[in-house]
This record gives C-alpha cells, structure tokens and sequence, in this order.
C-alpha cells in the first residue's frame, strides 16, 4: 500500500503561508544584522543570548543525525515531545470532525492534547498484560481517523509493545502511526526508526528529558517522512527551540557515553528497587518494565500514596487508572531516594495497617 499523506492534512495547513523571518532569506552567519529588532549590544547576562536562534536546529540536528542514524531532513525537534504531539493535532485533526484512536492506560498528554484541540479520542484497552489489541483497533477505525498513538515502552505500564502489533497497524491503517519512544534508551528493542523507510505513515517520538536527563531543556524529536517534517517545521513557533538548549544539547551529544553510564546505573538500581519491594509480602504485584520506572500494585494504594507525601515522597498515583487499580508507578531514584521510599512504605504498612 503506498501511503499518501496529502488527503489526511487538514486543507488550510495545505494553503497555509507560513512565518518566514529575514534570517530565512539569509541565512549567512557573518553581517550586519538589523533585520530582526534585536538588541545589538548584546545581553544583561554575561553570556549573549541576543540573537534569535536557528529555527531548523541545522547544526544540532546535524548531530542528532549521527547518533539515530536518521537523515537530518527526517528530524523535527519540538519545545519537549509535547509541542511535536499539539503539531500533530493541529496538522491533521479537524475539531469536532476527526477523532484519533488512544490505548489506555498510557501517556496522558495525547488525551489532554486532544480535548484542547477538540478532537475526539476512541479508546481501545490494552489486554491486561499490556499489549494492543490490533483487531479491536482497526474495528475502531473510520474514515475520519487521523492518529494512533502507541507508546513503547508504555507509560504507566512500562512493557514494550509487540512489535509485530505495530507493524500490522502500520500496515493496515491509512492515517499516523505514532510510535512514543520516550523510554527506548532503557529498553533493548531496537526503535521504530529502523522501519522509517518502509511506512510513510511512521511517526517515532523520543525525548532528551529522561535517559539524557535534560528534562528542563525541553527537547522532543520527531522521526518521520520528509513531507511530514516539512508539515511539522511549517506550523510550529519559528524559533521553538531556544538557542540555549541548542547550544547546550550540541554540547551534550559530545558526552554522550555518560548517558549509557546514567542509563546503567539506573537499571541496576531499578533492579535494586524491585529486590527490595519483592521482600515485602504485602506487595500485590511489580509489573516487569523497560523503563526507568515501576509499576507496583499495593493494598490501599491511594492512602499509601498520600502517606507517603506525608513523608515528602512523591510517587505516582495511578489508582484509579483503567488496568492500573491500586496501582503506584515509582521513578527510579539514587541509592539512598530509593532507600528512603522503601523505608516509608515499610513504616506506613506498620504503622496505618499493621502489617
Ligand atoms: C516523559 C514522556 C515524554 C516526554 O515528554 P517531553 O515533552 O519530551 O518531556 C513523552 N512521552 C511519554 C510517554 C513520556 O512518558
């Protein structure tokens, strides 16, 4: 099946004239720039920040490039993965006509996205061990469906997704088939960029804010087609990026053997985490994860949760979340934040439940 793009996009992003800037024009780093209504002394800061930024990140996507192995004109970086999710919507949904299909449990921004574009969600329920359910999916589908959102590993459930699942969406589904790769560093699954080539219809989201640890930075990348970057770089804020988060990922991207020591040291003490959980009886379930994150099911999850912040542990609370019931997901932490939470569990089951 080749995948036409065209007839998804909503007609006035098709005719829409986009913001073009002076430096689009020009694009030379040497001059004398009086095209922007800068400030031409410079900064307040000691560092100058009065240039307005590259709005395509050509020299920092040059260098994404290397390190996914994907071409430069296949990358769209957005203000956090969630600016990238937002564009999705506002390129292809028409409010109050098309709808996109979300499997729950998962990422709660593709719902909160949707509703404030005033797009419809139909939801298909993981099964209860997490994995989609491909046929119930495709039945869900009709002709005003413009988006599947998969997340592998899923967040809240931390599982990967199967892939031949998402290959059979990809292949049978005539709309977007975003792959949430927020977690991939954690996992030994090979990302979906690999299957770029093969599906025009493949949109792979991954993250600087978790294995990176740049969540402050906020810097999402988008995989996809070469249209479908243009579509995406045609309607986003001009300059979404800041120049210090350019700068200041570039600069990363050189130390990048730190990531696959952080990544490391997190999984081991995830392992960690999970051994200490598992000595407790009154532990109902730890679900297994390819994320830097747990998924614990405990007696009284909600009065657990609120005692703990008591304690000034925060965890996640997804209690109340279809296929999570009383269940709490636990970022992976230091040695002793770790310690610390396994510490005040022990002590509110003690003391509220005596056990
Ligand atoms: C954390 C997370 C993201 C990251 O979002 P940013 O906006 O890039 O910080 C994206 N998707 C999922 C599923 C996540 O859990």
């Amino acid at each position: 099946m080749k995948f036409d793009l065209d007839p998804l996009l909503r007609p006035h992003i098709a005719n829409l004239q986009p913001y073009t800037s002076a430096r689009d024009e020009y694009t030379g780093k040497e001059g004398v720039f009086l095209d922007a209504n800068e400030n031409p002394y410079g900064s307040i800061t000691d560092q100058d920040y009065n240039r307005y930024p590259d709005p395509y990140q050509l020299e920092l996507k040059a260098e994404i490039a290397k390190i996914k192995d994907v071409k430069p004109s296949h990358i769209f970086l957005g203000n956090g993965s969630d600016e990238a999710i937002d564009l999705l919507f506002r390129a292809f949904c028409n409010p109050g006509i098309d709808n996109v299909i979300l499997l729950p449990p998962t990422y709660g921004m593709y719902e909160v996205s949707a509703n404030i574009n005033d797009v419809e969600t139909r939801k298909v329920p993981l099964t209860e061990d997490f994995q989609l359910q491909p046929d119930k999916i495709l039945a869900a589908v009709d002709a005003h469906t413009k988006i599947i959102f998969v997340c592998s590993p899923n967040n809240p459930s931390g599982n990967k997704v199967k892939r031949n699942d998402i290959i059979r969406l990809l292949q049978e589904f005539n709309g977007l088939v975003v792959v949430d790769e927020a977690y991939i560093d954690f996992s030994d699954e090979p990302s979906f960029t690999t299957e770029l080539g093969k599906y025009g219809n493949l949109l792979v989201m991954q993250t600087f804010s978790k294995a990176w640890g740049l969540a402050s930075l906020r810097l999402g990348m988008a995989f996809a087609s070469k249209k479908m970057i243009k579509i995406l770089n045609r309607i986003k804020p001009p300059y979404n990026i800041s120049g210090l988060t350019q700068e200041t990922v570039l600069a990363a991207i050189q130390n990048q053997d730190k990531v696959a020591k952080m990544t490391q040291d997190i999984l081991a003490e995830k392992d960690f985490l999970q051994g200490e959980l598992e000595k407790l009886d009154y532990i109902q379930k730890i679900h297994p994860t390819h994320a830097n994150f747990l998924l614990v099911k405990i007696p009284n999850a909600s009065h657990v949760y609120d005692d703990l912040i008591e304690e000034k542990i925060i965890v996640r609370n997804r209690s109340k979340v279809q296929l999570c019931e009383d269940c709490l997901r636990i970022s992976v932490g230091t040695r002793s934040e770790n310690e610390a939470f396994i510490q005040a569990l022990k002590k509110i089951y003690t003391e509220s439940f005596n056990l």
